[in-house]
Order: structure tokens, then C-alpha cells, then sequence
């Protein structure tokens, strides 16, 4: 949609100016009203203008790109490691699941790696229909050149109508890739998915202006629809006991995909819990003042069998690494407890932990906004009672 001025019918009277609420208008070198990259489409200018001067123009629709009725299927990118299915697997095999009550169309995963028809039947056991296989040795590690030219060459064969994948290191790498591939479009991280159920479209829903809002997007004349699903964000998909599917192969070596980068070794990073995993996190905030209190945080987290998560304050300072990092722009996690350490609470961070299932701050401000989601607020300095927690457990021990 676009907002322009009759110059014919405009007088230059003004009024347009004053009832703005951006400063978008002001008058041209002719005395007439003109509209500035500030506006923000409110149209009270449309509404104010006594000579009708003010026109709003509503663009064609666009042609589809692709002949949209062919393609059919809810398919996700099914993440394995070492073998065995992520969990985010069966998160997203869960809200296909629930997208195909209202689209009926068939749910299939896709898997890369080897023992494959093992996790097939996992997936199967869990309402999926059909999967889609790609088998080989190397496929057991994420190599991303690989994996987007699978992919790709996959949704081209088959033609899915949608494409979801987690909002995991390894969905967040690839998935766009294919998507620029395919010229199709992708919400990233989403934290919901529905269908409209008139036009049977695919809404994309994901917070945006730093959480504020919930925006839904939706690709209307491309194809597939793809988003990624933030990890922990929808329910995983139920075990409802020994089913059948159908597996579809397909030939590794007829792919020709290769790999700008060779796997030389692995290191193993600091933490050793996946924190979207944890069902405990100890997290630390700028409370903590100095890098090294943090192993009070880690010592915490190491007697009660939890992960170390981070506010983003302690990550910009240099004090813990990114990957710790929980809220809108780290990580999204669901655990069963999660300790928030001389953390505020800011809306960014509870993006990314509000849905924890029992949630303990330790805080020395009583109206820091984490109490406001906490189970058990404990209103104190956390080197007095951290320590004392620690002492606690160890006694225990
Ligand atoms: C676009 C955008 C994205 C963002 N993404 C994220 C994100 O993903 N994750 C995230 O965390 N933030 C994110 N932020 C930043 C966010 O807005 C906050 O700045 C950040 O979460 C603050 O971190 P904090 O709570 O550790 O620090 P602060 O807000 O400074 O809070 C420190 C808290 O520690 C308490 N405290 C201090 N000393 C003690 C003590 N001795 N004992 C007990 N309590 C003590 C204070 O009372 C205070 O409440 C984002 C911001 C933007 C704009």
C-alpha cells in the first residue's frame, strides 16, 4: 500500500501537516503537500483532507512464482546426533502434526546421516507418515554445503507446501540457504505456526520490536513455506506406540554434493549439558559483577546436574561465552527449574526462559522484573546466598 498526493487538488491548506502524527508531511517547493519516508501508513491524513487530495493506492497481487497447487506435504527437517533424534525432531514433528488437522496434508521427515530407518521408526511411532532418507556415514555430522544441496535438491523432486526445521545451530545455518536456493521466502525462529483456515496458508508467528509485538507472516506466492521453530517454543509429539510408514530412499552418491570444508577434529566446548536440553539452568547475570564469580554460578550448576546459562549483559562483557546465552537473541529454553542469578529480568531475556516450569530468582532489587515470573523470589545478595546453597548441597553430599 502506498499513500500519494493529488498535486491537482491539493491547496497546500496544511491540515494534512498538522494532523500527522510522524512529521511524514511537508509542502514542496510549489506550495504542496508532500508525504517523507516517515509515514507510517496510519491514513488520518487520508480521512482529514478536504479536498480529497490525498490518495491511498493499494498495490496488485503479485502472481504466484510457482504453480502453488502442486506442491502438498508438511515436511520437517528431522536433527539428529550420533544417531538419535533431537528432541527439537519431535518438537516439530509435534506442531506439523497439529498443522495438518486443519490442512490435511501428510506429514513427512526428512533425515540425513546413517541408521536412518531406526529413526524413522521413531518418528512413525509418533504419527509421522512418511520420511524421507538420505543415508551415509558422513552425513552424521552437520556439514552445511552437503546438507543445503540435499535439501534442496529434495523440496525441488517433491515439492513439499511447507518446510519447518528447529532454530538450532545447525537449522539456523542451512535452512536459509536452501530457502535463497529455492527463491522461496523464511520466517527465522519462530515461536508459533497455524493455518489459516481460509486460505489455508501457513502463519508464521514470531515476536518482533524486541517482544513487544507478535507478528504473523505469511508467504502468499511462493513455495515452500519455511520457518524455523525456536527449540522448546511447541510441544513435541506424542509416543502413541508401534506404527508403520513409508520410507523413501534416496541415493547419497546421485546427489554429487560436495563440501567446501573437511572435518579435521572435534573439541569438545566448555559445556558439557546442551542448555536446550538442561532440565536444570543456573544462570548468571551482570549481578555478578567479575568473570570469575561465574564459577560460583557453575559450581551450582554442577552440584544439582544443571547447565549454565547467561544473560546477554554477562556475554557482551566477555564473561561467558555466546552459546550460554538465554533470551531473545540466545536461546530459548524450557527447563524444569530455572535460577536466575543477580539477573533483572528484562523482556528480551524472559523471551527466552518465562516458560520454564518453575522458575527461582535470587535478586537483591525487590522490584526487579524477573520476580514478576518467578515461582520463588529470593529478595537477597547472591555472594551471600549462593554460597550458602553451595555449603547447603555439599553438606548434603
Ligand atoms: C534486540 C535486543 C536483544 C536482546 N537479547 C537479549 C537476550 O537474548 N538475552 C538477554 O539476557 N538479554 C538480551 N538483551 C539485553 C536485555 O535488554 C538486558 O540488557 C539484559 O538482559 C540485562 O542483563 P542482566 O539482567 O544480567 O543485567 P542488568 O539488567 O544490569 O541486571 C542486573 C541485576 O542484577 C542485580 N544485582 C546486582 N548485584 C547483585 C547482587 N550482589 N546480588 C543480587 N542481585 C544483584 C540487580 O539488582 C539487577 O536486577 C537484548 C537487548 C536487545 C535490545
Amino acid at each position: 500500500m502506498e499513500i500519494r498526493v493529488n498535486k491537482e487538488k491539493c491547496t497546500g491548506c496544511k491540515i494534512c501537516i498538522e494532523v500527522c502524527p510522524s512529521g511524514a508531511i511537508e509542502l514542496d517547493k510549489n506550495g504542496r503537500a508532500q508525504i517523507n519516508e516517515k509515514c507510517t501508513l496510519c491514513r488520518l491524513c487520508v480521512k482529514e483532507c478536504p479536498e480529497n487530495a490525498i490518495e491511498i493506492f493499494e498495490e496488485k497481487k503479485k502472481t504466484p512464482s510457482a504453480d502453488i497447487s502442486q506442491y502438498k506435504g508438511i515436511w520437517f527437517f528431522a536433527e539428529q546426533k550420533n544417531g538419535k533424534l533431537s528432541h527439537v525432531s519431535y518438537e516439530l514433528l509435534g506442531i506439523s502434526l497439529k498443522l495438518a488437522e486443519t490442512l490435511k496434508e501428510e506429514v513427512c521427515g526428512v533425515i540425513f546421516g546413517s541408521n536412518c530407518t531406526e529413526m524413522a521408526q521413531e518418528l512413525f511411532n509418533r504419527a509421522a507418515e512418511k520420511v524421507y532418507v538420505v543415508e551415509d556415514e558422513s552425513l552424521d555430522e552437520f556439514r552445511q554445503d552437503i546438507y543445503v544441496c540435499l535439501m534442496t535438491e529434495l523440496i525441488k523432486k517433491y515439492r513439499p507446501n511447507i518446510v519447518l526445521a528447529s532454530a538450532t545451530m545447525i537449522g539456523r545455518s542451512f535452512i536459509p540457504q536452501v530457502a535463497a536456493r529455492i527463491k522461496t521466502g523464511l520466517t527465522a525462529d519462530c515461536t508459533d505456526l497455524a493455518i489459516d483456515p481460509e486460505t489455508k496458508l501457513l502463519q508464521q508467528i514470531r515476536p518482533t520490536y524486541g517482544g513487544n509485538l507478535m507478528a504473523k507472516i505469511i508467504c502468499e506466492n511462493h513455495r515452500p513455506q519455511m520457518a524455523t521453530i525456536r527449540p522448546k517454543a511447541v510441544e513435541e509429539a506424542k509416543l502413541i506406540g508401534n506404527r508403520t510408514g513409508l520410507i523413501i530412499k534416496e541415493d547419497f552418491t546421485s546427489f554429487n554434493a560436495t563440501c567446501r570444508v573437511d572435518l579435521i577434529s572435534k573439541q569438545q566446548v566448555e559445556q558439557t549439558i546442551d542448555l536446550q536440553e538442561a532440565e536444570i539452568i543456573v544462570s548468571g547475570g551482570r549481578g555478578l559483577a567479575d568473570p570469575k564469580n561465574f564459577d560460583m554460578i557453575r559450581k551450582l550448576a554442577q552440584l544439582i546436574g544443571g547447565a549454565v546459562g547467561a544473560s546477554r549483559a554477562a556475554v557482551d562483557s566477555g564473561w561467558i561465552q555466546y552459546p550460554h546465552q538465554v533470551g531473545q537473541t540466545g536461546k530459548t529454553v524450557k527447563p524444569k527449574i530455572y535460577i536466575a542469578c543477580g539477573i533483572s529480568g528484562a523482556i528480551q531475556h524472559l523471551a527466552g526462559m518465562s516458560t520454564s516450569d518453575y522458575i527461582i530468582a535470587i535478586n537483591k532489587d525487590p522490584d526487579a522484573p524477573i520476580f514478576k515470573v518467578a515461582n520463588l523470589g529470593i529478595i537477597g545478595d547472591i555472594f551471600e546466598v549462593i554460597p550458602k546453597l553451595i555449603q547447603k548441597l555439599e553438606s548434603k553430599k
